[in-house]
């Protein structure tokens, strides 16, 4: 089988699960028990909070784990608006955002929130001067991905923070597509929060991370214990949560290496496709984007044909993003890039990490073409199906 749909999970890390495994068996203590079962478990939590905060430059006591990334997402949102409640508040965000991010939207919309959804120009990028354009005198905060999951492109979050610093509006990105995968740095970007998830980085699924710059408030998500400062009460997932302090550490470590391996990889692929395919399109940002993400137009087949003949021959790789997948609406993310819902419907999204083999491109490459051909071949004589039957009847 090969693999390549790291944008929507990746395996967890073969160090990193020798690391967790303990967590599930010999150290199972509950963290808030006092004895010493539980006092390890709350030590381990407390060392991957460490290796959290130092992977994107903040502090341990800054970093909030939770459920995924989904879950921090909508906690931010709900959250910032809860503590407004009593303004006419107004948000902007962009309208390629991941699925948790505008449901959220959408939902505080229902409750009197005003938001702006920012266009993207053709690449998938956000302006500095659209943000800028769009502030109000109630604007309380922006939420602008990072990176983005369907076509990778990087927003100019560092841009954006410059900008909004000193205006009292706070600033989130949904990191989950950046953590692990190019380089990450609080500071840097100058934001006040910050969504990531393990399973993209190799860790475990069901961890998420929320960074929350210090002295900034947020109400708590769950009530019940003093677990995590008493913002998200219940037992935590010890496992899951020393798997993401282990995957981040890890995944920074390689970070220079892999990238370096899968944008190589990257552009075999669309080099090699382009040479069997030239109407093929490449969607998204030539230059800002991350380096294992790529999606691609095929004009005139269905991208859900494409994935579906893959999977026949043990290739995953998807239409648009994980979530959307299973309705039949065209993706959000590529209309507003401009493409036609019939060009919309034709992309898939090729997705490499770290146990992504260079040969295995090869492969992909052959797959996709010998799909590609297929279905178009199908279309041109539509009478195929009727002709071998009757050779059938005849012989
Ligand atoms: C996967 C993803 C999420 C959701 O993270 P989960 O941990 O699966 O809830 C949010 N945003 C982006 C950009 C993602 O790719």
């Amino acid at each position: 089988m090969i693999y390549a749909d790291n944008a929507a999970t990746t395996r967890i890390s073969d160090s990193v699960f020798e690391k967790m495994l303990p967590f599930l068996r010999e150290q199972y203590g509950n963290a808030s028990s006092q004895y010493s079962l539980g006092t390890k478990a709350k030590r381990a939590i407390e060392l991957a909070r460490q290796q959290v905060a130092i992977a994107i430059c903040a502090e341990p006591s800054e970093i909030t784990f939770t459920s995924g990334g989904s879950e921090a997402n909508s906690w931010v949102l709900r959250c910032i608006s809860e503590t407004h409640h009593n303004e006419q508040m107004h948000i902007i965000t962009s309208a390629i955002e991941h699925h948790s991010v505008l449901n959220a939207c959408r939902a505080l919309e229902l409750s009197g929130v005003e938001v702006t959804f920012l266009p993207v120009d053709n690449a998938g990028r956000v302006s500095v001067d659209g943000v800028k354009a769009a502030i109000k005198p109630n604007t309380k905060l922006v939420s602008i991905m990072l990176a983005n999951n369907e076509i990778g492109t990087v927003q100019p979050i560092a841009e954006i923070g410059t900008f909004l610093k000193g205006k009292g509006i706070l600033l989130h990105t949904d990191a989950v597509q950046a953590v692990g995968h190019i380089p990450v740095n609080v500071n840097d970007l100058q934001v006040d929060f910050l969504t990531a998830s393990a399973h993209k980085f190799n860790g475990a699924k069901g961890t998420g991370i929320l960074y929350k710059r210090s002295g900034l408030k947020l109400s708590p998500l769950v009530f019940g214990g003093e677990q995590e400062r008493g913002l998200r009460a219940g037992t935590e997932n010890v496992a899951g949560i020393v798997a993401a302090g282990y995957a981040i550490e890890e995944s920074v470590g390689e970070m220079a290496e892999t990238a370096k391996r899968l944008s190589i990889m990257i552009e075999a692929t669309v080099t090699r496709i382009k040479e069997k395919i030239p109407s093929v399109r490449v969607n998204g940002d030539a230059e800002c984007r991350l380096p294992g993400t790529v999606n691609l137009g095929f004009d005139g087949v269905l991208g859900e044909s494409l994935m579906h003949l893959l999977d026949l021959k043990d290739v995953c790789v998807s239409t648009s993003s994980a979530c959307n997948s299973g309705k039949d609406e065209p993706s959000h993310v590529l209309l507003a890039l401009g493409l036609t819902e019939q060009q919309a419907k034709s992309a898939i999204r090729i997705s490499y990490g770290k146990y992504n083999a260079i040969n295995e491109t090869n492969t992909i490459v052959d797959v996709i073409c010998d799909a590609y051909v297929k279905i178009i071949n199908n279309k041109k004589c539509p009478t195929s199906g009727v002709s071998s039957l009757t050779d059938k009847v005849k012989n």
